[in-house]
């Protein structure tokens, strides 16, 4: 059996970004479960990552959440159930836009829902800065407040950081 990733994140992080490089062109399952009036759509791939395997999610449903304002009022609903049945989580963060509110919701609703899970921290869309600039520095900083330890860089969409990615997930899955 597979391990199951799956990637959290606030709106427009690049959630589906990432999932949609780690699967490629391979089909993606999407379940469509109609809770509380929300459809909430989560996609289900094979994702390869160097001689990596594993069934990742891209939570949508998380995202209708975000954007609702009610992420910590709905406990129930398809994505913490999916969540409870993945193993690891990448939490993206947007490393432009610096930590935001929303950031910190996605935090604590993941400690609510998936205690046993520690996410691998990403900021993504890296390829915008410069590793040498303090504004580099000072986003991986800030995104310790998280509580999840260090970041990593990555680009969903150059494919910047992707090694990094490999490496923090290889011992856990
Ligand atoms: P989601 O809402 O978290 O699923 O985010 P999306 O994957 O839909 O991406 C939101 C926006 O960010 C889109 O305009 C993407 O093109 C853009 N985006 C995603 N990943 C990256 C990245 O690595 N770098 C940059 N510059 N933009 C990105
Ligand atoms: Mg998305």
């Amino acid at each position: 059996l597979l391990p199951t990733v799956m990637i959290v994140g606030r709106p427009n992080v690049g959630k589906s970004a990432l999932f949609n490089r780690l699967i490629r062109r391979r089909e993606a399952l999407v379940y469509n479960t109609p809770d509380d009036h929300v459809t909430r759509d989560i996609r289900e791939g094979l994702a390869k990552l160097g001689d990596l395997r594993f069934r990742v999610l891209d939570s949508a449903g998380l995202e209708t959440e975000a954007s609702s304002g009610s992420i910590l009022s709905r406990t129930a609903g398809m994505t913490a159930n999916v969540l409870t049945r993945s193993q690891f989580a990448i939490f993206l963060i947007d490393v432009r836009t610096g930590l935001h509110p929303l950031d910190k919701e996605v935090g604590k609703w993941l400690r609510r829902h998936a205690p046993g899970v520690n996410p691998i921290v990403a900021m993504n869309k890296s390829e915008s800065l410069h590793y040498d600039t303090d504004s580099f520095a000072e986003g991986a900083m800030e995104a310790q407040i998280l509580g999840f330890g260090e970041p990593i860089a990555i680009s969903a969409e150059t494919g910047l950081g992707m090694v990094a990615l490999y490496e923090a997930l290889r011992p856990m899955l």
